[in-house]
C-alpha cells in the first residue's frame, strides 16, 4: 500500500475516534494506557506495570487470534493508547494491516518478534515465516516479557527502575513454571509422549518437554484417507501404550471417538484426557486466566493423563479452584 493510501485508509477506519484523542503522552501520575491482542501479553503488561498501567486485552477466553479482526470499539482504543503490544509472527494475520497503520500514530511492538530467531519453529504452513505460538514455552516466554519492559520503559522511562524491579519478579514466576512442566512432563513414561492436536500450537510444547505433537484436524472418518490415517493414529496409541488422547476443545467428537473406538476394538483402553489452553487463557479472575495458570493448568492435565506424576492442584495448588 501506498503512503497516501496508508493515510486514507487509516482515516476511513479511525473515522470513530472523536478529534482529540490522539494518543498523548502519558502524564505522570495517569495510568498509562496499554492496549495487547492476546490475554497472555496482556498479563505481561499488568504484571510489569502494577497501578502505573491500565490494561486492555482485546482477545478474550476462547477467541482464536488467527481469524480475530479488530472491531470499532478495539480501534478507538488502540487510537487512545500510549502502546500498544501485539504478538506478531503473523499471529494476528487479520490485524497486520491495522497495527501497520496505527503505528504512525503510537507506539506498536511486536513482543514475540523479539524471540532470537534460532529459538524460532519454522511455520507448518508457510516458507519464510516462523511458528507465532511461543507462549507454549516458558523459556522463549521470558523473551518477550523482556521485550515487554521495554516497551513500558520507552514509553515512560522515569518509571524504569519500578518496571524492572516488577521485571525480575514475574521473570522468577515464569523461570518457575518451566521447570515445573519440566519436572511434571519428565514423570510421563517416555513412549507415552504423544499429543493428538487440532492445530499447531503445540510445536513449541512438543520440542521444549520431548513431546510427539500429532495433527488430528482436517480428519475425516467418511474417507478412506481418514480413515486410513486414523488406523495409523490407533496403531501408534497399541504400539505406544498411550492411555490418554488429549485434546483441544476445537477437535471433533467424531474424530476422537473414531480414535477411541478404534483402540477398544484392539483392546486397548484410551480416555479422553482434558482439554487444554492453546491460543487463549482461561476466564478472567481465574488463576487459569493468567499466563502461569494456563501453562500449569496444560503441564498438570497432560501429565496426570498419561501416566506421569503431577500435584492435583499443580504448582501452586490453585489449580481449578474457580480464582
Ligand atoms: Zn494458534
Amino acid at each position: 500500500m501506498r503512503f497516501a493510501d496508508r493515510r486514507a485508509f487509516l482515516g476511513a477506519t479511525a473515522a470513530v475516534v472523536v478529534a482529540g484523542t490522539i494518543a498523548a503522552p502519558a502524564i505522570a501520575d495517569e495510568p498509562i494506557r496499554v492496549v495487547a491482542t492476546t490475554g497472555m501479553i496482556a498479563d505481561i503488561a499488568r504484571e510489569i506495570g502494577g497501578d502505573a498501567v491500565s490494561v486492555k486485552a482485546l482477545m478474550g477466553p476462547g477467541v482464536d487470534p488467527h481469524a480475530y479482526r479488530q472491531t470499532r470499539t478495539d480501534i478507538v482504543s488502540m487510537a487512545q493508547a500510549d502502546l500498544v503490544l501485539w504478538n506478531g509472527l503473523y499471529l494476528e494475520a487479520q490485524m497486520e494491516e491495522f497495527l501497520g497503520d496505527i503505528a504512525e500514530r503510537t507506539s506498536v511492538v511486536a513482543v514475540a518478534e523479539q524471540v532470537a530467531p534460532e529459538h524460532l519453529v519454522s511455520h507448518d504452513d508457510y516458507q519464510d515465516r516462523f511458528d507465532p505460538h511461543v507462549w507454549m514455552n516458558p523459556e522463549l516466554w521470558q523473551d518477550v516479557v523482556l521485550a515487554t519492559r521495554d516497551a513500558l520503559i520507552e514509553v515512560s522511562p522515569g518509571q524504569s527502575q519500578a518496571f524492572m524491579a516488577a521485571t525480575d519478579a514475574y521473570l522468577a514466576e515464569v523461570a518457575a513454571i518451566g521447570s515445573y512442566a519440566t519436572d511434571v512432563l519428565s514423570s510421563v513414561p517416555e513412549q507415552a509422549r504423544v499429543l493428538i492436536t487440532a492445530h499447531d500450537a503445540f510445536n513449541y510444547f512438543g520440542e521444549a518437554y520431548g513431546f510427539d505433537v500429532i495433527g488430528i484436524q482436517g480428519i475425516s472418518t467418511e474417507s478412506e484417507a481418514g480413515l486410513a490415517r486414523i488406523r495409523e493414529l490407533v496403531d501408534l496409541l497399541v504400539e505406544r501404550d498411550v492411555r490418554a488422547v488429549i485434546v483441544e476443545s476445537s477437535v471433533s467428537d467424531r474424530s476422537v471417538r473414531a480414535l477411541i473406538e478404534g483402540a477398544e476394538a484392539r483392546g486397548h483402553d484410551v480416555s479422553i484426557g482434558g482439554e487444554l489452553f492453546s491460543d487463549a487463557m482461561g476466564a478472567p479472575g481465574t488463576y487459569e486466566g493468567t499466563y502461569i495458570g494456563m501453562i500449569d493448568h496444560n503441564a498438570t492435565t497432560i501429565s496426570a493423563a498419561l501416566g506421569g506424576t503431577a500435584p492435583e492442584r499443580g504448582l501452586n495448588g490453585r489449580l481449578n479452584a474457580g480464582s
